[in-house]
Parts: C-alpha cells; structure tokens; sequence
C-alpha cells in the first residue's frame, strides 16, 4: 500500500531539508514541488515573459513539458528536454516562481503531475497546496512554520557560509514579502489544512524536526 505524506508550510521553515531526510530514513520518494513551479518561473524568464502577462503565460504552458526523475534519491527536474537543478535555486528565480504560481493555468498543469507522481508509489510531497489541494487524502499532513526571524537567520547562515555577502534585514523582508504573496493569492493560498498537524521549528535543530515528524507520522500511520 501506498503511503502519502504531505508538508506545507512558508519559505525557508526547512521543508525540503526535512523531507529529504525524512524520505531517505523511511525509504520514500521525496518529491518537491517547488522546485516544479521554478523550473516553470524559469522557463518564462528565458522567454522574457513578464510575470504580470497572465495571457501570455497562459499561451507558453502548453510549449512547456516538465518531467521528474531520481537520481541517487536525489530528484532531478527536466524542463524541455534539460535538467534545470543547478539553475532553478536563485532568489531570482524563487522570486518569480512566486508571482507566476498564481495563475491557474501553472498550477492545473503542476497539481496534476504531482497527483499521478503520489498514485505510483509512497511519497513526502512538499510545497504550499500538498495538503489542502493536491493530495486531500494524504495519510499524515503537517504544517511546517517558523518565524520569519528564524527563517531570515538560518538563510543569512547558509549564505554566510557560502562566502555570499548578505544582510538580514533585506533578507527577512524578502522572507515576509514571499509570504504575503503565497498567502494572499486567490489559487489555493498557502494554509494549514484543517487535519494537519502544526509544527512550529523555530526553537528546534533539524535532528529535533525530524525526530518531531518521525512521531507524527508514527502516531497517525499506526492508528
Ligand atoms: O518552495 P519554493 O521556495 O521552492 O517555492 C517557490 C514558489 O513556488 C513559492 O514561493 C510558491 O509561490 C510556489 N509554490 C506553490 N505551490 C507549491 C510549491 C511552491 O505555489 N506547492
């Protein structure tokens, strides 16, 4: 029997370094959604299409085929033919993935390959919509959160790392913006669905979120 496991939650509340580690230790498919919605974003960016041209975006959907492979559990995204994971990661790109992912026409395209990827076998799916719209059965929904401090922090200490000279600030007012946007829009808004179970990361390291999910899952698969 298949098993679906569904985590929604804001920008940067470590969603995919979770699930990730969540899939490996269960021996689940980690799917990521957004990195489907950038890999779209990026598409209209090397067309010049502008994120505010709903018509025009709407005529470029059909033209783009997106199609998912794992490779070393690692999932890679091939937009047209190419892999796009060492392009879809910029801010750049987010930030356009985010404006675009409120048209229908994006997410009726995405939401149903993400469905037919759940149907074939056990999956972690992450995104904003997992639970509330693309996968309403999912066996265990969580709602992953953090403050946006704590999001802001933890993005500045990956790009400090990286040697990427940045400020909090600026950072943390991206964080909130991208928020208002994936909360506000009219086309399946972020939101807890109503049988997730809400997790708050801000005062936990990773071992503890995982650890956290772990008994979540445990408690509503083995009910
Ligand atoms: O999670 P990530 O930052 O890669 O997602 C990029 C953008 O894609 C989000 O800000 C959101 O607007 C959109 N997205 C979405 N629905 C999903 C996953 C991502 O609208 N299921």
């Amino acid at each position: 029997m298949s098993v679906n496991i569904a985590i929604d939650g804001p920008a940067g509340a470590g969603k995919s370094t979770i699930a990730k580690r969540l899939a490996s230790e269960l021996g689940y498919i980690y799917i990521d959604t957004g990195a489907m919605y950038r890999a779209m974003a990026y598409y209209f960016l090397k067309n010049g299409i502008d994120s505010k041209d709903e018509e025009a975006i709407k005529q470029s959907c059909p033209k783009i085929d997106i199609t998912i492979k794992h490779i070393d559990g690692e999932q890679v995204v091939i937009l047209n033919g190419d892999n796009v994971n060492g392009v879809i990661r910029k801010e750049e790109v987010g930030k356009m993935a985010s404006a675009t992912s409120i048209y229908p026409a994006v997410r009726t395209k995405l939401v149903e390959l993400q469905r037919q990827l759940a149907s074939q076998e056990s999956v972690i799916m992450d995104g904003r919509d997992i639970g509330t719209v693309v996968l309403p059965d999912a066996d265990v929904k969580i709602y992953l959160t953090a403050s946006s401090r704590t999001r802001a922090q933890r993005r500045f200490d990956q790009l400090s790392q990286k040697g990427v000279e940045c400020d909090i600030e600026v950072i943390e007012k991206d964080i909130i913006a991208r928020d208002e946007q994936d909360m506000n829009r009219k086309v399946s808004p972020l939101r807890q669905a109503e049988d997730a179970v809400l997790l708050d990361s801000s005062n936990l390291d990773i071992d503890g979120v995982v650890s956290a999910m772990k008994d979540i899952i445990n408690d509503k698969i083995n009910k």
